[in-house]
């Protein structure tokens, strides 16, 4: 049989306190006991919750970085189909059968390259 030891609200806290920031718990005391409240969005690619800690009243922001990660993107107005699309890949509508996984070509790479060139010119 199990042996259940109730333990106090306080107890509870101590004994799952964080020793380093981290998501989800207090920057101030590592108690993962944190009250959430709105989400911000800054500048376009961060976000930030606004928090209180319930042990140490502290009152903070954790902040997010986004990253961007692709688009998925109907195929056409009737099918529903979605397709899916990570950054640098090539565009759908520039693909052909065989490179529908989206992968560089060599040409691609070529184009690329001599943007860059022009650019230290
Ligand atoms: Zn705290």
């Amino acid at each position: 049989m199990a042996i259940i030891k109730d333990i106090t609200q306080e107890e509870y806290q101590e004994a799952t306190r964080s020793t380093k920031v981290e998501v989800g718990s207090c920057p101030k005391c590592g108690c993962h006991d944190l009250n959430y409240g709105e989400m911000e969005f800054v500048d376009g690619n961060a976000v930030y919750y606004e928090a209180d800690c319930n042990d140490c009243g502290a009152v903070l922001h954790e902040w997010y970085t986004l990253e961007f990660d692709g688009c998925d993107v109907m195929a056409d107005d009737t099918s529903g189909e979605v397709k899916y699309t990570k950054p640098g890949e090539k565009l759908l509508n520039d693909r052909s059968e065989e490179d529908e996984d989206g992968t560089f070509n060599q040409e691609m790479k070529d184009s690329e390259q001599n943007n860059m060139d022009r650019r230290e010119e």
